[in-house]
């Protein structure tokens, strides 16, 4: 095993459905942990796959021509400025397999998604970590100074996972003019259609000014896909030709390729999603008013609360009472709990049992 693995926690999954079942003996589970579509996915994205079961037998064309038409023209961007991966996850990992080696190091905030680092230790990078400013956002200027000559890759969470807040266009500007134009700045967006804060920044307009920048889309959150794994990077086309070094022929399945092309069509589905959860986060908001638990306004579709002192403790009382949420404990804010914002009885439901939590009145 490579020295460097043993510094690495194995990434630490939300709590399977099956197993809470078992372990508790509920019938009833749900599951807000990992920031999936409450509301399901476009039923296009199943009728695709329906039409895609005849040709299992045939790889997957590698280049994904089709969606790649269908996302360049939706985005107004030049089909050579694409890349699709196995879920964004894999643009992500790409990007550490194209740039980081031994004796380099990659810039990231703290805590921000857990996979910037894991790829950057499993190259042999160095990892530079730093805090997020107490209001949960990116300290950009403190990344800034940790820029030296063996920085690679600097990895921006916009919207963060797990604080849910944003960095606005004119800040990104900013800090991209002063970043060195040989330092691939990767902003991950997988919440992007969430947003509701003014002036969030269409990258994409960026990347002929900012060619060292590389912006990741997922089809697993808003769209509702996250068990095909699909996602999709776009950048200058000499960057997305760097990265076409490391991508494996076939990354990305037939069937995910047709489903994500169908789900990207159903735009309707995409902003009903977005306005559920707009209200949604409303419910929390007005609870966290209510009972002045500290939480951050999200631009996500899950909120990051402190609910007594102990996230692992509210995770178990949840668990107990049917429901799976995160505990703040495995990523990186211990006092925390995160909760992927649900339906409305979903969230009505959940309101209510940490309503009792917090004036102790939980059951056992
Ligand atoms: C969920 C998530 C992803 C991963 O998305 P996939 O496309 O499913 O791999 C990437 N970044 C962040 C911040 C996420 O929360």
């Amino acid at each position: 095993m490579k020295e460097q693995l043993s510094r690495l926690k194995p990434y630490q999954p939300g709590k399977q459905v099956d197993e809470v079942r078992r372990e508790y003996g509920l019938d009833r589970i749900e599951k807000l942990a990992s920031n999936e579509n409450p509301f399901g996915s476009s039923p296009g994205a199943k009728q695709a796959i329906e039409k895609g079961l005849t040709e299992l037998m045939i790889y997957p064309d590698g280049h994904a021509a089709d969606l790649r038409g269908k996302v360049s023209r939706f985005l107004n961007v030049r089909p050579d400025c694409l890349i699709f991966g196995n879920g964004s996850d894999e643009i992500l990992h790409m990007v550490s397999r194209a740039f980081i080696e031994p004796g380099t190091n990659s810039i990231m905030a703290d805590p921000t998604f857990s996979q910037y680092k894991r790829n950057v230790i499993i190259e042999g990078g160095e990892a530079r970590e730093v805090p997020l400013d107490s209001e949960g956002n990116h300290d950009l200027e403190r990344m800034l100074s940790l820029i030296d000559d063996r920085t690679r890759v600097i990895w921006i969470c916009n919207p963060n996972n797990p604080t849910g807040r944003s960095i606005d266009r004119e800040t990104f500007i900013s800090f991209m003019e002063r970043v060195p134009k040989n330092i691939v700045v990767v902003s991950d967006e997988a919440y992007s259609e969430y947003v509701t804060s003014e002036n969030y920044p269409n990258t994409i307009d960026f990347i002929d000014r900012f060619p060292n920048l590389i912006a990741t889309h997922t089809f697993s959150k808003i769209y509702g896909l996250a068990g095909l794994r699909i996602g999709y990077g776009v950048a200058h086309s000499v960057l997305i030709s760097e990265l076409e070094h490391v991508r494996d022929p076939f990354n990305v399945s037939r069937l995910s390729q047709a489903a994500a092309a169908a789900a990207l069509d159903d735009q309707n589905f995409v902003r009903e999603c977005a306005e559920r959860n707009a209200e949604g986060k409303k419910q929390y908001y007005d609870f966290c008013k209510e009972t002045g638990i500290h939480y951050f306004p999200t631009d996500t579709n899950f909120i990051l609360m402190e609910i007594g002192d102990s996230g692992e403790d509210v995770f178990q009382y949840m668990v107990r009472n049917g429901y799976i949420i995160r505990s703040g404990s495995a990523l990186g804010c211990p006092e925390y709990v995160r909760i992927t914002i649900g339906t409305k009885e979903q969230n009505a439901a959940i309101i209510k049992l940490l309503k009792d939590y917090v004036s102790c009145k939980q059951p056992s």
